[in-house]
């Protein structure tokens, strides 16, 4: 049987799942969007998830044509048709169909796309072995440009990044900020184990606040780790005994290198190996 994707109301089999060339989502990235997992049978912080579209959504002025409550039973109605337990689920709202002009009053209605399948971002082995990556000289977005915290459909920021790390031979690679700073990866947050400490970018970094990374500050803080959420420079990075990714994509993926330097002992350390599992354990509770 073929995958069943929602498109405005309706459902589609994947092959017949077709949007218009004159939706603004493709003519000029112009929507927004969701990347969520779904553990047995239950969506992972669904609601986290449909605040954070509809915060991005305001943030572009564009109204979703539903509830809040409404589109999450669209969500889990499509896994269930799907009869998916285990899975993926992205959930676009796009500007809708348009003229050939950038201005977003020309089209008529936003257009809500729901794919559920399955995802792997990073190959299994690099879960066991860590991650070897490379800071990027792309810039993450200024938030005066456009702030990192609307997930949009125009990701070109950290796809440009995303071909400089394959280009090094890595597989992703870590963004700065205007100043400096470190933010995130490509399409994941970035943590770092110092003393026994678990330090991250803050908001005001200019990230995406990411769901997952979230789940593991409150994770931590019940295991007893300290957290710190500062600003972090490449020296940070470099010193730390331990560093990982989360995503709800990627989930949680340790790094054992970055810029070619190893760190800690090259290995994925133990306070990492520790909230990796709690955390598979969280989803699944
Ligand atoms: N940063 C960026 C740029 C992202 O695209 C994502 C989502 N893939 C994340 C962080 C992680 O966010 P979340 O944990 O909510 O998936």
């Amino acid at each position: 049987m073929s995958l069943k994707i929602y498109i405005d109301g309706k459902l589609y089999d994947k092959e017949d799942a077709k949007i218009s060339v004159y939706d603004h989502g493709l003519l000029y990235g112009d929507g927004v969007f969701e990347g969520i997992r779904c553990y047995v049978g239950k969506v992972f912080r669904l609601d986290e998830h449909l605040d954070r579209l509809w915060d991005s959504a305001k943030a572009i002025a564009l109204e979703i044509p539903m509830t809040k409550a409404d589109l999450a039973k669209a969500v889990v109605d499509t896994l269930a048709v799907n009869n998916i337990k285990d899975g993926y689920i992205r959930l676009l709202v796009t500007r809708g169909v348009g003229s050939l002009g950038l201005d977003p009053n020309k089209a008529a209605r936003p257009s809500i796309i729901i794919i559920t399948d399955s995802i792997a971002l990073y190959p299994a082995d690099w879960y066991q072995k860590g991650l070897d990556i490379v800071t990027s000289s792309v810039q993450r977005m200024p938030p005066a440009a456009l702030s990192p915290r609307v997930k949009s459909m125009n990701y070109l920021n950290n796809i440009l990044a995303k071909i400089e790390a394959s280009n090094a031979g890595c597989i992703e690679a870590m963004l700065l900020n205007q100043k400096g700073e470190v933010a995130e990866c490509t399409g994941d947050n970035i943590f770092f184990v110092r003393k026994g400490k678990l330090c991250t970018p803050g908001p005001d970094a200019g990230i995406l606040e990411g769901i997952t990374r979230n789940s593991v500050i409150e994770l931590a803080e019940k295991m007893g780790i300290e957290v710190c959420q500062t600003p972090l420079t490449k020296f940070d990075a470099y010193v730390a005994d331990e560093c990982f990714l989360t995503g709800s994509g990627a989930e949680l993926i340790p790094v054992v290198k970055i810029d070619g330097r190893v760190i800690g002992d090259g290995t994925p350390g133990p306070i990492t190996k520790k909230i990796i599992e709690r955390f598979h354990k969280l989803v699944r509770e």
